[in-house]
């Protein structure tokens, strides 16, 4: 299914050379760690199921990835999300424009409070936020221990930029007994909500929050708030473009880069960045820097 495993690739990226991994690079359209956290429910067998649903925003990258596992499992995707802005509904853009493309349907609620679902519902909580999540991301882990090993690094850090906090929570537990650290970036939340997610998803698959492993989390000196615009995340953005040859994710990556580069002298020697797609969601973000940056400079 996917190109496993992804690339890793070597930048120096101001002065700090960093391993950057790939998998944005998986699959045209179900890449990143949506790939990994949905791959399960590729392999797996669902007797009966007809019918994937699952709710959340209305351009996010999980959205299009679960468009994108259902049209190759022949699934109908009911997606659930707040009523879309007038623009949206009848000019609809960016990754709400591509899942709908792939035979999404968009129901627009006020609120998501179901809970009993029928048996030709295969349900996924909104990011992929579940136990499912779990043995896509071990192959990953798998994949970044190979590399270590291969390339005799000692002390390896991975450092990715969280929403729900699962792709790091279960990297974390994968990895920890080889002794790869997983630092984390809160990007949706702030440490808080960070830190309960992980418990959630402790107590989920099975351990108790007490006794569970985390990941390192890294803290922004300034707060940002996730989907608003900033000046310094457009540059940071564009000058990993430059430098790196590598488009990144304009939602959650320029934080995360932001913050190794203020926290890099409390990191391992080495670093490998998760690059975890989402660059499809770059159009909507980039018409909305455009006007911002005009906005800026007038
Ligand atoms: C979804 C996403 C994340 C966050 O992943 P979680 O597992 O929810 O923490 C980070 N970066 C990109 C580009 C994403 O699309």
């Amino acid at each position: 299914m996917f190109a496993l495993p992804s690339p890793i690739q070597a930048v120096v990226f101001r002065d700090q050379p960093v391993f950057v991994k790939r998998d944005d690079l998986l699959h045209p359209w179900l890449n990143g760690n949506k790939a990994r956290k949905l791959q399960a429910y590729l392999q797996h067998d669902f007797p009966g199921v007809d019918t994937l649903v699952s709710y959340g925003g209305n351009q996010s990258n999980a959205m299009l990835a679960l468009a994108g596992l259902a049209r190759l499992r022949g699934w109908r995707f009911l997606y659930y999300g707040k009523p879309l802005p007038r623009t949206l509904q009848t000019h609809p853009s960016g990754n709400l424009q591509a899942a709908l493309a792939q035979g999404m349907t968009y129901i627009a609620v006020q609120t998501f409070d179901f809970t009993n679902f029928p048996g030709n519902v295969l349900y996924v909580p909104q990011g992929g936020a579940s136990r499912w999540a779990e043995p896509g991301i071990a192959v990953l882990a798998q994949e970044i221990q190979e590399f270590a090993r291969l390339m005799r690094l000692a002390e390896l850090g991975v450092i990715v930029a969280s929403g729900t906090g699962t792709t790091a929570f279960f990297l974390h537990r994968h990895l920890k007994a080889s002794g790869i650290h997983v630092f984390t970036v809160p990007c949706v939340g702030d440490s808080a909500y960070l830190r309960q997610q992980f418990s959630q998803l402790a107590e989920t698959s099975g351990e108790h929050p007490k006794q569970a492993a985390y990941p390192h989390l890294l803290e922004s000196e300034k707060t940002y708030h996730f989907g608003h615009l900033y000046a310094e995340f457009w540059h940071l953005w564009q000058a990993l473009k430059a430098q790196t040859g590598i488009e990144f994710d304009l939602l959650y990556d320029p934080l995360a880069w932001q913050v190794l580069l203020q926290q890099r002298h409390i990191l391992p020697a080495h670093l490998l960045y998760l690059h975890c797609g989402g660059i499809s969601g770059n159009e909507s973000m980039l018409k909305r820097y455009a006007r911002f940056c005009t906005m800026l400079s007038s």
